[in-house]
């Protein structure tokens, strides 16, 4: 069996669903198919719970968008107007108008976890009943049902013992060869849902490739595949053709929006291929990312890291950098859970590289800043260019201030002041 994965940007409109049909048609082989919520679904409904969570009103009118969105994608694909879709849709409107009609409750993060992850269900609901008007036995699956977590919210740990169980029990390829379900969300236990993460729908297309030992995993994108720099900040970008499954972590783990950074070591475990392919151009070879035993030949890969915070550590008392101060700074990081992307140290300094827009900084400051003094810069880009050469570097520090340099024999970093 294989399993593919549709992330939002070929899913904004109803072309991209038919054209997701259109692949699903022409596979022969059992597929598990994940499809992501439509377009920027996602980061309309993170504005929806931020409104929610101040008891402002203004849900209202982006949930509103949101319905709107999701409606006209539906009469395009169902012009007859008594399909089931139409009021299994609204019902699922109804009940997170409910959910947001209620008071929230002081998690931030619980309540995230309950309100985003209807972008997914809208998103399978309407894709599974297109691929069944289209004659394909496609069978919906509540993934939170399957996919069991921690309730950890919003960075949910996969329970692999029990999901393993579930996902096969509920997978089986017994009656059907087509089953769709939801990427990104999960549940606990106790059945209150969770997420893995921001795009973390490759990472559920990769567990559950894992579980059911598939024998490729297919993510379908907007672009040709994995390309060696983001066409958002760069021109000429090239394909990689072919990379190991170690260089794909440390690409994602840098940054480069090419794959969720938990995707890969399912699919190494048990040495699963993972393509990255382009929707519109199916038939193109895409990126192939797997376990490779001969040195590859590597353009420079440059991945850009904008809306970065630089924090500065030191301790009050002038006391080394070592051992117990490391384990208080990143217990606390830890604790806030704050992910850090850079690390620099000296004898009585570190300075941290982190994502500058998380409800949790401010209180992780005010609480480093009981013990440390901290000191920040909040405007400044986080660099790296894997296979650098001198005319590499030099594209990309031309004229900037460099704050931080650190080199090894792969990767070049630098964190550069921001444009202001
Ligand atoms: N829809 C979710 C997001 O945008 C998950 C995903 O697309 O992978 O983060
Ligand atoms: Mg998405």
């Amino acid at each position: 069996m294989i399993v593919y994965k549709f992330g939002g940007s070929t899913v904004n409109n109803a072309a991209g669903i038919i054209k997701l049909g259109e692949i699903v048609q022409s596979t022969r082989e059992n597929l598990v198919i994940v499809v992501s919520a439509f377009g920027k679904t996602t980061n309309s409904l993170e504005k929806v719970v931020e409104h929610y969570f101040n008891q402002s009103e203004d849900w209202y009118k982006v949930l509103g968008q949101l319905k709107f969105f999701h409606f006209e994608i539906i009469k395009k694909l169902f012009p007859e107007n008594n399909h089931t879709i139409y009021s299994e849709v609204q019902g699922l409107f109804d009940e997170i108008s409910a959910r947001l009609g209620d008071k929230p409750g002081d998690n931030f993060d619980y309540e995230y976890d309950q309100i985003v992850l209807y972008g997914e269900l809208w998103a399978t609901k309407i894709v599974n009943a297109y691929l069944v008007s289209a004659g394909l036995p496609s069978n919906w699956i509540d993934i939170r049902y399957c996919l069991i977590t921690d309730d950890r919210y919003r960075d949910a740990n996969v329970d692999w013992h029990v999901s393993e169980r579930l996902i096969k029990e509920a997978f089986c390829f017994k009656d059907n060869s087509i089953y769709l379900t939801q990427g990104f969300i999960g549940g606990t236990e106790r059945s209150l849902s969770t997420t893995l993460g921001r795009e973390g729908s490759d990472y559920s297309a990769a567990i559950i490739g894992n579980i059911l030992n598939a024998e490729k995993v297919i993510i379908w994108k907007d672009v040709p595949g994995v390309l060696n720099c983001d066409p958002k900040y760069f021109s000429n970008s090239e394909r990689l053709k072919e990379i190991s499954y170690q260089e794909a972590i440390e690409l994602a783990f840098f940054g480069a929006k090419v794959i969720h950074p938990k995707t890969i070591k399912p699919l190494f475990n048990k040495k699963i291929p993972l393509w990255v392919k382009s929707a519109f151009e199916p038939e193109n070879s895409g990126t192939l990312i797997h376990s490779v035993d001969r040195d590859l030949e590597m353009i420079p890969v440059y991945v850009k890291k904008t809306n970065q915070m630089l924090i500065s550590i030191l301790p009050r008392d002038y006391s080394f950098i070592i051992g117990e101060n490391l384990g208080k700074i990143f217990g606390k990081f830890n604790a806030y859970n704050i992910k850090v992307n850079l690390i620099q140290n000296s004898a009585i300094s570190i300075s941290v590289c982190i994502d500058n827009y998380n409800p949790g900084i401010t209180p992780l400051l005010d609480d480093l800043g009981k013990d440390f003094r901290v000191l920040y810069n909040e405007n400044v880009e986080l660099i790296t260019i894997r296979h650098y050469t001198d005319d590499a570097i030099r594209k990309m520090t031309e004229g900037k201030e460099i704050l931080i340099e650190q080199k090894s024999r792969n990767s070049v970093r630098f964190v550069v002041k921001g444009e202001e």
